[in-house]
């Protein structure tokens, strides 16, 4: 016998699909999602579809934008030749808000992981190397400092090395496995001040 209703059983097993929720959160969110007023209901859908159907990767960087350019790769006041290296768009997010790094970004929406199937080819890679025919001085790697973060920045810095480009890693003083937006300004600073030629 089901406990709940075929619709509830649906809207909980699609919410213990989202990252971070587990089948306890998922089944006291179905519950607050059908108490909810019906048209507050409506506009949380209708939020999700828009922010789905409008936003896109930013055609320079890969970030998630509105537009086809995205503010930092949009504005002449950022130094284009120092491109930043990170695995996501919370990072770069993590790092902005710090107010202190002039570059430009480049989102990889992932890290190298041998052991989950994902390789070089997953990743927005190819990109930046294409990127890298431009006049670039620096690209300083700031994947987070999990295996899979340092197996990508080696996998980077191996690639870009023979272009003469420099290539820097940000300080590990940043907690091992850490995901970086979970990381203080002050220690984000710290890392990329202390960044290192690989
Ligand atoms: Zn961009």
């Amino acid at each position: 016998m089901e406990l709940y209703s075929g619709h509830i059983n649906k809207l909980i097993e699609e919410l213990a699909g989202l990252p971070g929720i587990g089948s306890k959160s998922a089944q006291r969110l179905a519950f607050h999602l059908i108490n909810m007023p019906a048209d507050k209901v409506r506009r949380l859908t209708e939020t999700i579809t828009a922010a789905k159907e409008n936003v896109r990767y930013c055609r320079e960087c890969f970030t998630l934008t509105d537009r086809e350019i995205c503010p930092v790769c949009a504005s002449s006041k950022r130094n284009h030749q120092q491109i930043m290296v990170v695995e996501n768009t919370r990072d770069l997010a993590a790092y902005e808000k710090t107010g202190r790094y002039e570059g430009v970004y480049h989102v990889l929406h992932g890290a190298i992981s041998p052991m989950l199937g994902i390789g070089p080819g997953d990743i927005r890679l190819k990109e930046l190397m294409e990127r890298l025919q431009g006049e670039v001085e620096e690209v300083i790697i700031a994947t987070n400092s999990s295996l899979e973060g340092e197996t990508t920045a080696m996998y980077i810095a191996k690639l870009i090395k023979p272009t003469g480009i420099k290539v820097t890693r940000i300080a590990s003083g940043v907690p091992v496995g850490g995901d970086l937006e979970y990381i203080d300004e002050v220690t984000l600073l710290r890392a990329l001040e202390g960044r290192v030629e690989l």
